[in-house]
């Protein structure tokens, strides 16, 4: 038996009366433990990335446990199997097996805990990992995870106690509350990836539904969308920030719905009546959305999308809002909604020339859209645009030319047009651009078709 100057003979332990004395290395060893746990705690509470939690939860575990290494497995208990992506030692990746085998098998199989000393002398272990690694497992210490409903749905285990020694009995209730602590952390996270997935796909439904009764405008949603979402990474929105605006951006015309096809659809000039009523698609999409429960971080998605057609001087629909009364998701996805709407293609025409659509942008400025707002978008590459502009088109844009479009903001761009419209000369680089730019956007929606 290894020498821990614990179990020396000779050394019956404290004397009377001091029992309850505890070095300062013990001490400072528990007050480790309980800060470590406390970091497991406060991230399980701070973040649901499931992959990150788990692996956080594993090395503090190992560390917790004074022991080699831990891993944690969860139960597929569609195919019978163990899988885990965090195993230490062995890198990040998908490991699975057939849950009954090993010790990590039993304790998922029996739901019991298992503590042994030395996992050779077990029949139940399984060695063909060890001949694997050269690893040599001692002793083990396995617990099961249960869901809040008493279900099983994972185990902990944490191998070789360092300094030989066995687990003890407060180990094992150590790893029970980590145990606890983790299952709660794959339950939540699979509760809101749930949640997650299944509000974008009814957002993306609504969407859908909507370009496909309307063809015309079909891809309109989508690029209002992207071209939004581009604006407010430029004003550094967070990642739950553009997640809200993507879905108001996505529906901010659903309201059309509410507009008779007669009049959608009409080719010609629209008279004053009709032209209310396409206007009033605005405040369909503010009735229709406040009919959807969405959660507190969500609820201005409503009023969000539905002022979408507001001008900074107060002079737009459906509300009359003026300047900051606007929502801002409203104020910069009519940036994107004017932009979208002067360089789409119609079937009868093709697209307006591009230095009119930025002198229509810059005269809206202030007086329709918020200036900084657009100054934002004209800060974007070049590349950015052509790629929302151009995403149905089944030709895509050459990689070479994708690289010099990075190189060039949107405002560039302009001030080479306006300079090429005043007649000044361009370099041969500056001519380029703009003849590769041009040839994109006046190229046929269908080119690269081979017809046969
Ligand atoms: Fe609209």
């Amino acid at each position: 038996m290894p020498d821990s100057g614990k179990s020396d003979p000779s050394n019956p332990g404290p004397p009377p009366g001091e029992e309850e004395k505890i070095t300062l290395e013990d001490a400072l060893l528990e007050l480790y433990r309980l800060r470590a746990m406390c970091d497991v705690s406060r991230a399980v509470a701070g973040t649901l990335d499931l992959d990150r939690l788990l692996n956080l939860i594993v090395a503090k575990t190992t560390d917790i446990m004074n022991a080699d290494r831990s891993s944690l497995f969860l139960i597929d208990w569609d195919t019978e199997e163990l899988w885990s992506k965090v195993a230490q030692g062995v890198r990040f990746m998908e490991i699975r097996f057939p849950m009954h085998l090993g010790l990590a098998g039993a304790v998922a199989t029996t739901g019991e805990t298992l503590n042994i000393p030395d996992a050779y002398e077990d029949e139940r272990f399984n060695r063909e990992f060890d001949k694997r690694t050269g690893y040599r497992t001692r002793s083990v210490l396995a617990v099961p995870m249960n869901n809040k409903a008493g279900e099983r749905i994972g185990i902990m285990q944490v191998l070789n106690k360092k300094g030989d020694e066995e687990f003890t009995q407060e180990d094992e209730e150590i790893l029970k509350s980590l145990a606890g602590q983790a299952a709660i952390t794959v339950e939540n996270s699979q509760l809101y990836e749930e949640q997650k997935k299944s509000f974008i796909s009814f957002v993306e439904t609504l969407a859908t539904a909507m370009d496909a009764r309307d063809p015309i405008t079909a891809g309109h949603s989508k690029r209002v969308t992207d071209y939004s979402v581009a604006i407010a990474e430029e004003l550094e929105y967070s990642e739950k920030q553009l997640e809200i605006l993507n879905a108001a951006a996505l529906m901010h015309d659903i309201g059309k719905i509410g507009v008779p096809e007669v009049v959608l659809f009409k080719d010609g000039k629209l008279d004053d009546e009709e032209y209310k009523i396409i206007q009033s698609h605005a405040r369909h999409t503010l009735n229709i959305l406040d009919k959807i429960h969405f959660d507190r971080e969500k609820k201005e998605i409503p009023m969000m999308a539905a002022s979408h057609h507001e001008r900074i001087d107060g002079e737009g629909y459906p509300l009359g809002l003026s300047g900051e009364e606007i929502p801002e998701a409203g104020r910069i996805l009519a940036i994107g909604d004017i932009f979208d709407a002067i360089t789409s293609r119609r079937h009868y025409r093709d697209r307006m020339e591009f230095i009119r659509v930025m002198r229509v942008i810059d005269e809206e400025s202030s007086s329709h859209i918020q200036l900084d707002f657009v100054e934002a978008f004209k800060h974007l590459p070049v590349s950015r645009i052509i790629m929302i502009m151009e995403q149905d088109n089944v030709e895509p844009v050459e990689s070479e030319d994708l690289e010099l479009f990075k190189k060039f903001t949107l405002n560039d761009l302009q001030e080479l047009l306006e300079r090429g419209d005043r007649e000044e000369s361009l370099t041969q680089d500056e001519q380029h651009l703009v003849d590769r730019f041009n040839f994109y956007y006046h190229r046929s929606i269908s080119e690269g078709w081979v017809p046969d």
